[in-house]
Order: structure tokens, then sequence, then C-alpha cells
């Protein structure tokens, strides 16, 4: 590669031209209209705090007691070892094959991915990518100069994704493949019989595995199923997990990854071993609360749950009460991906739409193609944790919208 001269808009580096981060792409445009004094309703971004969702209390009060106690300084760089140990005795008793060594507490889920993804990508590596899907991988991978190979999760089958389609895109230079289970943005859950046959094919074809199971407690219904716990002792997976969604405190930045069969990779195990310790370590005193997390089972979940499942449910019945508007019923975590018909309204894309009705109505979704849907298809990703009263209102300023947009379009068909 030939060296760059340092000329005015030259600096920064190649490899961040393909970093695209949807959910926040049209924060700036809600920005703007905050400070218009036209306030913007965000169902942009998955925080559930910023939705009245608070943790549980013995979280923060061992939290505190932490800092209390001058838990200040830095942690070994894989994290605390009571924290590793309730890890790894959870996990085992969900049938994830680990242990306390096999364990690496990050600054969040998003640290343990931007990890793996540094310790196991050469440039034109291939990666097996959901899609739709969260966009964090998509812009880890172009940061690596790998590259994401999509597999479809498919809107007519409840959003899952189809394992023959997955053996059908295996290259030899395919090396990882990124599960998310309970998935973002479409809310699916996973049935563990899709699971086994994923799990089937990346031990067919060596390949490394990633389950993503951030909303792994958010469900409405059913029960969810470790990827790992499919691993048997031959495919080597890595499971990530984060305090931020199950118990509410994304802001803490704490989230971990859990090995399974290591043995098969000493290599990546080396690899993250030298990024970790020179990136220090985690936040310190949010690892005390580690513990206290795991140990709660599911009772203080039962209220929260309670009061998603009222707003899933409102929004599956008025998205598809709205002409043009359609979306299947998520099964876990905060998010629906609905589909505006395009051909019915005058929009270019989907992300125009977005723009459009931030403009006219301030409320912000993140637009299909934002998670590697095709502009056209119209699909949007709506985060349904605001209360009733704010999603009604929103729903029916997005049906005001819509029938000006098609009334509007309507008389320039005719005028033409
Ligand atoms: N994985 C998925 C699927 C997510 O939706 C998110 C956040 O929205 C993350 C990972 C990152 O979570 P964390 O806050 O633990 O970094």
């Amino acid at each position: 590669m030939p060296v760059q001269p340092n000329t005015p808009g030259n600096h920064a580096a190649r490899r961040v031209q393909n970093y695209h981060y949807a959910i926040l792409n049209l924060a700036a445009l809600a920005e703007e209209s905050a400070a218009a004094g036209k306030p913007v309703t965000s169902l942009n971004i998955g925080d559930p705090t910023l939705y009245g969702f608070h943790p549980p209390p013995s979280l923060t009060e061992a939290c505190i007691t932490a800092l209390r106690e001058g838990c200040n300084s830095y942690t070994s760089s894989c994290g605390i070892a009571p924290a590793r140990e309730a890890i790894s005795r959870e996990a085992s008793e969900r049938r994830i094959a680990t242990s306390a060594e096999e364990i690496i507490i990050t600054s969040g889920a998003t640290e343990a991915a931007d990890l793996l993804c540094t310790a196991i990508l050469n440039p034109g590596d291939e990666v097996l990518c959901p899609s739709p899907g969260y966009p964090l991988y998509t812009a880890l991978i172009a940061r690596q100069e790998a590259v994401s190979v999509p597999y479809h999760l498919d809107p007519g089958n409840d959003w899952l994704p189809d394992p023959e389609e997955i053996e059908r895109l295996i290259t030899p230079g395919t090396k990882l493949i990124i599960v998310i289970n309970p998935n973002n943005p479409t809310g699916a859950l996973y049935p563990p019989e899709l699971l086994a046959s994923i799990a089937e094919t990346a031990r067919r074809n060596n390949l490394v595995c990633l389950a993503d199971e951030v909303y792994r407690k958010l469900l409405y219904s059913g029960s969810h199923h470790p990827f790992a716990s499919f691993a048997e002792n031959d495919l080597p997976v890595f499971t990530l997990e984060s305090l931020s969604k199950n118990f509410m405190v994304p802001g803490w930045r704490t989230g971990w990854m859990t090995m399974t069969n290591s043995r098969l990779i000493p290599d990546i195990r080396r690899a993250l071993r030298k990024l970790a310790d020179a990136r220090v370590c985690a936040p310190a005193a949010p690892q005390f609360a580690i513990p206290e997390a795991l140990s709660l089972g599911n009772d203080y979940l039962l209220p929260v749950m309670e009061k998603l499942r009222v707003r899933r449910d409102l929004t599956v019945r008025m998205i598809n009460g709205i002409e043009g508007l359609s979306c299947s019923t998520p099964e876990g975590a905060f998010y629906v991906m609905a589909k505006l018909d395009l051909s019915r309204y005058p929009f270019a894309s989907d992300e125009e739409f977005i723009v459009e009705l931030l403009r006219k109505k301030q409320i912000l979704f993140v637009h299909g193609s934002g998670f590697g849907m095709q502009p056209r298809e119209g699909y949007f990703r709506i985060v349904y944790l605001p209360d009733p009263l704010t999603l009604e209102m929103v729903y029916h300023d997005l049906y005001d919208f819509l029938l000006h947009c098609r009334h509007h379009s309507g008389a320039i068909r005719q005028q033409l």
C-alpha cells in the first residue's frame, strides 16, 4: 500500500472509512431539532434506563460498597476473580462448558466483540453475519479490513436464519460466524434445533463462533438456549454477555466473554490475553456487582417483562393497524422490525422516510438499511421502551404522517 502524504483532509486512517453505526447516525439531526425547540421522541437507542427501568437495588449497593471500600485500583486485565468465578459457575448451570480462566471481563459486550474481531481477523477474512444485524459487527469487521458475508434472517419465518444458506455461503476464507440470540434488531428467539444445526455447520467447516447473548434474560415466552451448549467438545465458541440490558445498567460498561473449548484455539486465546493486557482492565467497581447480579434469579425481571409485554403488544397491534405498515411479534428484547410498503409512499429509501418523519413529527426510528436491509425494502426498527401513552402518541403521529404523505403523493400522481 503506497504511503499517503499528510495533506489536509488526508490524516484519518482509511480503515475507518467503512466504519458505520447507523443507530447514532441521525442523532445529530435529532439534536438540531431539539436545539430549535422541537424535542425528539427517540426510539432509536436501546437504553432501558431512559424509560423508567432501573437496575435491581442490590446491584447498585454492591457497586457502591465496592467504591466505599476503596476498590479504585486497576483490576487484573481479565477481571476480578470472584466475578469470573461467578460467571463460570452460572454459565456451567446453563450447560456452557467454561472456567474462570476462560473469561475476560470487558467494557461492555462491545469491547469483548472488539477484542475478538481484532484477535481473530486478518484483512480479507470472511465473517458470516446475520442480516439484518446489530451494526457493531459489520463496523468492527470493516475496521479489520475483513469481509462481512450476510446470511439472511427471514421475515416470512419469524426472522430465523436458514442453516442451508449459511452452509452455502461458507468458503475457504470463512473464519467466524456471528449468532445474535435474542436478536437485535428483530427480537427473534432461536429454537434449539436451529442452534444445533448452525453449530453442526460451523463444526463441519472449522469455524470459530461468536454468540451474542446480551438479551438472553429478556424473554416474553419460550426459553433461551445458549449457543455454547451445542458446542460439545469440538467447537470453539465465544459467548458475549453484559450487565447492560439484562440488568439495566448500560452506562456501567460491564460485560464479558466466555470461552468454550478454548484449548482448540490457543493462539486466539494468547492474542486475546495480549490485547486485554494492553487495554489494562474494565471499570473496576461494577465488576464487584457481577456475583450479585448472577445470584439474583429472574424475580427482579417479572415487573420489567410485564411492562415490556404491554408495550410490545401495543406496538404490534398499532403498527399492524396502520395501512401500509406491518410487523411480526418479537419474542425477546425490546425491538421490533417494522415494514413500510414503500411502493405506496413518495420515499426513495427507508432512510428518507425516517429523516422525513423526524423532520415533520420529531420521532426517531432507525432505518432498516442501517442493519443491512436493502433501502427499498422499507424496514425500520422501533425501540418500544417508552411508556404506553408515549408509544400511543408516537403511533398516532406516525399514522397522521403516513396519511398526509399518501394524500400528498396521490395528489402529485393525479397532477401528473
Ligand atoms: N450486542 C447487541 C446485540 C446489542 O444490541 C448491544 C447494544 O445495544 C451490544 C451487544 C452492546 O452491549 P454493551 O452495552 O454490553 O456493550
